[in-house]
């Protein structure tokens, strides 16, 4: 028995020892205003100093991890830019631990917690989906549209009413990116909502009545598990690139206008945009999905910031039906700020921040002609930035899913 628990302890050990520690880093919140600031920004994060964390944007504060060993360097440095620099988590190693045991007391508890309670890792989420779809098997379809590089499957959970007649349809991918671990929960708490939900009639009868769900709840499983496993800051795929570099940013990765600025060449870079448009599973995986069928929305959840995103991210030119991109995303943003207060800032990503090319959802305008095509970045607009508490889960959820129905409803 002493072995045993010795064995188990080494284990545990062992286990945690894989993980990338934080200690010393922090966050700070920065307000860049001026051209310069931004390329300054961009310098020290092309050469590792800092990792942004939230959208690099005009009139919005910009939250940078950084070294404490570097603080008294780059603190007079931002200072003497008028950038107020302001220290807004002092310790992310704390948050961290803070947040895995969370997560393990919560899955010791086991039955009677779901998946509103906690975030799930993907093994978890897998288990989930399965059970979810053999609890409802007339209303959920769990079909695999492809294999990760370390051959993990790709779900689309596909969620619709059996009662007739030409429905429109909707793809929602979540957790593009590895970290935004409130993505994958909003996703996980919508597909939750909508299947429990019917048989009471309401917003969710409603839904899945006159329209076909298709719900990926992580586009990215190697990230996302390895964000649970070994880095929770990881951000890309889990594909080696080259000697020492793995990962490319599946948000820069897809082929329309792809590599035509804001994402690097760089394989070692988070905004690394690969090798060729289109050249990751992920991205395949939905394109062969997507490819052929007909489709009236598409929308892409990442986090954080509360943006409601339109086209375009490769180029500021407004996108042709701007106006009515904008009027019905309006209704969704609504909703979403009539259950918690939340506002949300609505319009085109590339006039809104900086440009980027290679997104999903200039993929699915420009290549695949969806003509209601967004991009949502999920709450909070601080605090904690990515390491939410888990109580964000319903909080996040419940609002998205409101703005969701309200904004299908507009369609
Ligand atoms: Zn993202």
């Amino acid at each position: 028995m002493y072995v045993r628990c010795l064995l188990l302890l080494i284990a545990v050990i062992v286990a945690d020892a894989s993980k990338k520690r934080y200690d010393g880093k922090i966050v700070l919140s920065v307000e860049p205003s001026e051209e310069a600031h931004f390329q300054f920004l961009s310098y020290l994060e092309d050469h590792s100093q800092i990792d942004i964390w939230n959208e690099l944007a005009r009139n919005t504060s910009v939250h940078v991890m950084i070294d404490r060993n570097n603080q008294t360097t780059l603190m007079p440095i931002f200072e003497s830019l008028n950038m107020k620099p302001k220290i807004m988590i002092n310790d992310i190693q704390r948050l961290l631990d803070g947040e895995e045991q969370t997560l393990r007391t919560l899955s010791r508890i086991g039955s009677g917690r779901g998946i509103q309670d906690s975030f799930y890792n993907y093994d978890q989420l897998t288990a989930w989906l399965k059970q979810m779809e053999a609890d409802f098997p007339t209303f959920a379809k769990l079909i695999s549209i492809g294999k990760t590089y370390e051959n993990r499957d790709i779900w689309v959970m596909k969620i619709t009413s059996p009662s007739g007649g030409t429905k429109k349809t909707a793809m929602m991918d979540f957790g593009i990116h590895a970290r935004e671990w409130i993505s994958p929960a909003t996703g996980a708490y919508m597909i939750n909502e909508f299947l429990t939900q019917y048989s009471a009639g309401g917003d969710a009868k409603t839904i899945m009545d006159t329209w076909e769900l298709h719900i990926v709840p992580v586009l990215n499983p190697d990230g996302y598990a390895y964000s649970h496993s070994n880095d929770r800051m990881w951000r890309k795929n889990r594909k080696p690139v080259s000697a020492g570099c793995v990962g490319v940013d599946l948000n820069r990765n897809f082929g329309h206008q792809w590599n035509t600025g804001g994402s690097s060449a760089s394989a070692c870079a988070d905004t690394f945009h690969g090798g060729s448009r289109m050249s990751e599973n992920e991205a395949k995986a939905l394109e062969k999905y997507m490819t052929g069928k007909t489709w009236t929305t598409y929308l892409t959840f990442h986090s954080y910031g509360q943006w409601w995103f339109t086209n375009w991210g490769y180029t500021t030119v407004d996108p042709p039906n701007y106006a009515l991109l904008k009027q019905k995303a309006q209704i969704g943003l609504n909703a979403i700020q009539s259950v918690n207060g939340r506002r949300y800032t609505l319009g085109s990503s590339a006039q809104l921040l900086y440009i980027a090319s290679g997104g999903s959802e200039d993929w699915t305008a420009g290549s695949l002609g969806i003509f209601y095509s967004y991009c949502l970045e999920l709450p909070p607009t601080g605090g904690t930035g990515f390491i939410a508490p888990v109580s964000e889960i319903k909080r996040t959820g419940a609002e998205t899913f409101v703005g969701m129905v309200a904004y299908f409803k507009a369609l």
